[in-house]
């Protein structure tokens, strides 16, 4: 009989009801150290109290208005992100997936409003992930996703990741678009080189195409830079947000320069729920903490050290690890065992880590972890570690 439940998830048996910080609770009162973060969401960890003030004042208040009037917190909220960014205007989504649509439809629309409408194909790579929506999963190409679900939304074409000859053959005259995740996530942690994202930038001016960026993993201070492509020194021209940017509460966001949202004018484009008064009342208080010089100041600082201790880490369980990779709280453990098998065995040790594609074992704190967390954390790690070389005997 099917599970009440739509069985699309093999879930961990483990049912937390309560969260503080970097710490979740399960039912049976064992505490776990959560270097998952609800997927790189919950960016102030569980229970923030500037999260939780902003939150219930709001529910006080007002929950609900339509797009159909004018919604303050969503005005703040959007003039934060333009001031902290490239970008001139926002639309406010509720995950990273609608953040796709957008940004596909938003692209497509340019082109067809600068008289090229067979400007239709966005640029994508392998290993990439663009959410779960049909054109999210034809975006991203792998048949993991794909299988049984055609037809597939077409105007996509995916290059091989890191192959600059490929790139360049690939674009012809129906190319309008190029989209990328500055470091992928699900696709196992593996960051584009500075040199490339500049690359793509230079090649995208040189041949007048938009660069869209999928910043819904990496994105709000994650790599210790507000936005990753800080780091490569240029900018895109549309970007996809969502995750850490609602820290916990459903939002996602589309940043996008005036020259590229130039198309989507009134009745273009809507959403019953993006940018309501409770997400954004969220999304302020997050912003207002993750966007300062001092807190992006610790997360590298924080970062550093954990990178520090994971090489340690490895260099202790050479048949487990392979490798350390990612920027800032956005980390990989490359593993020579099953990553699932890693991140169960610390389940048992108290410590919730992702598994992504690629061998990888994913690590992405909440950006606030302390020092003394990630060191227990760690411990933790090198018991699961033990273990899992333990029960392959
Ligand atoms: C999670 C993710 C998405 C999809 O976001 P949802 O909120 O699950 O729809 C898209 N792109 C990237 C890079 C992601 O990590």
């Amino acid at each position: 009989m099917i599970p009440s439940v739509l069985p699309t998830y093999s879930r961990a048996p483990l049912h937390f009801v309560k969260g503080e910080g970097t710490w979740l609770i399960e039912a049976d009162g064992r505490r776990f150290l959560d270097l998952g973060a609800g997927i790189a969401v919950n960016a102030l960890g569980h229970a923030h109290p500037a999260l939780v003030q902003a939150l219930t004042e709001q529910a006080q208040k007002l929950w609900h208005v339509s797009n159909l009037y004018e919604i303050p917190q969503q005005q703040a909220l959007a003039d934060k992100l333009v001031a902290a960014s490239f970008a001139d205007t926002v639309f406010f989504t509720n995950s990273g997936t609608e953040s796709c649509e957008l940004a596909v439809k938003m692209a497509r629309k340019y082109w067809y409003e600068k008289g090229h409408p067979e400007k239709t194909t966005i640029l994508t790579f392998e290993g990439s992930f663009h959410g779960r929506s049909s054109a999210g999963i034809a975006a991203a190409g792998s048949e993991k996703m794909t299988k049984g679900f055609a037809p597939l939304l077409p105007g996509f074409k995916h290059v091989p990741w890191a192959d600059h000859d490929a790139l360049h053959a690939a674009i012809d005259d129906s190319v309008g678009a190029i989209l990328i995740e500055p470091v992928q996530g699900e696709g196992g942690i593996r960051p584009l080189p500075d040199q490339c994202l500049k690359g793509l930038r230079a090649l995208c001016d040189e041949k007048g195409l938009l660069l869209i960026l999928d910043e819904v993993q990496c994105g709000v201070s994650r790599t210790g830079r507000l936005f990753a492509h800080e780091w490569a020194g240029v900018t895109p021209d549309i970007m996809m947000v969502a995750k850490g940017i609602g820290g916990g509460f459903p939002l996602g966001a589309v940043l996008a320069t005036e020259e590229a949202a130039s198309g989507m004018t009134a009745g273009t484009h809507g959403s019953t729920y993006g940018g309501n008064p409770l997400a954004c009342a969220v999304g302020c208080a997050v912003m207002d903490i993750v966007s300062t010089p001092e807190f992006l100041e610790t997360v590298n600082a924080r970062a550093g050290f954990l990178r520090q201790k994971l090489e340690g880490l490895v260099a202790a369980h050479p048949d487990v690890f392979e490798g350390v990779r990612g920027m800032g709280l956005m980390l990989g453990l490359k593993c020579k065992v099953a990553p699932v098998d890693m991140v169960k065995a610390g389940y048992e040790c108290g410590v919730i880590t992702v598994p992504a594609a690629d061998n990888v074992v994913r690590l992405l704190p909440p950006l606030n972890i302390s020092k003394d967390e990630i060191s227990e954390a760690v411990n933790r790690l090198d018991f699961a570690a033990d273990a899992v070389l333990e029960a392959k005997g």
